[in-house]
């Protein structure tokens, strides 16, 4: 099943073996809605309700192979979803926390980590733009909605030398970002692509 999403994302030059096998260990027809399990196979976005999709597996894979991420860090994500970027994420660290403003997509999310055997993922629901201060610092953070800037709270809880990847709003399309903190600051690294995001919504944009 998730063979043909392998190869599109080894033909992108993600070849990171432990992005590949944890791509290859999670079939995305279980981190979609049952109606449109037939084309989770597709690198493209599935709507998950709300007026929300899930990016399409090569995008989320290059935002994941930007947090070059050791399997030991701990990290942060904003926009939950349905969690197949959670699963990713938690193929790769070792401590997911996963915050998601709809309750009932969460609650998916929650069912299909779950019965992919994940432990190491805790999905809250709640406006994401604060962050979990009681959780932090993060050795990396991603944020799956678009915004003009980072929220500062996010910026806040990067532990020094940590990677921040975000869609930043661009006029007509969106700017996936990659940040990283150094001396306490926030400092742009480098644009990875443009892409169409849903906007972050929330007090700290
Ligand atoms: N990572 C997910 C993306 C889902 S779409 C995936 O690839 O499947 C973006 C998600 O961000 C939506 O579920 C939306 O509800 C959520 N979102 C938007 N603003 C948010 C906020 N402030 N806090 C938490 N989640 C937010």
């Amino acid at each position: 099943m998730a063979r043909m999403l392998v190869e599109v994302i080894r033909q992108m030059g993600i070849n990171d073996p432990r992005l590949l096998a944890a791509v290859a260990a999670t079939p995305r027809d279980r981190f979609v809605p049952p109606r449109s399990a037939a084309r989770a196979e597709r690198d493209e976005p599935i709507p998950i309700g709300h007026g929300q999709p899930t990016s399409q597996p090569s995008l989320v894979a290059q935002m994941i192979d930007a947090l070059v991420l050791t399997g030991t860090d701990t990290v942060l994500e904003i926009g939950t979803g349905y969690g197949y970027q959670t699963a990713l994420l938690a193929h790769l660290a070792d401590r997911v926390y996963s915050v998601e403003r709809y309750a009932d997509l969460a609650e998916h999310a929650r069912e299909n980590l779950a019965a992919m055997g994940i432990t190491n993922v805790e999905v809250v629901v709640g406006d994401g733009t604060a962050g979990l201060p009681e959780h932090a610092p993060f050795d990396a953070v991603v944020v799956s909605a678009a915004a003009a800037a980072v929220p500062a709270p996010l910026a806040e809880q990067l532990a020094e030398g940590g990677r921040l990847v975000m869609p930043i709003a661009a006029g007509v399309a969106d700017l996936v970002t990659l940040f990283s903190k150094r001396h306490g600051r926030l400092e742009k690294r480098r644009s990875l692509t443009p892409a169409q995001f849903v906007p972050l919504v929330g007090k700290h944009v």
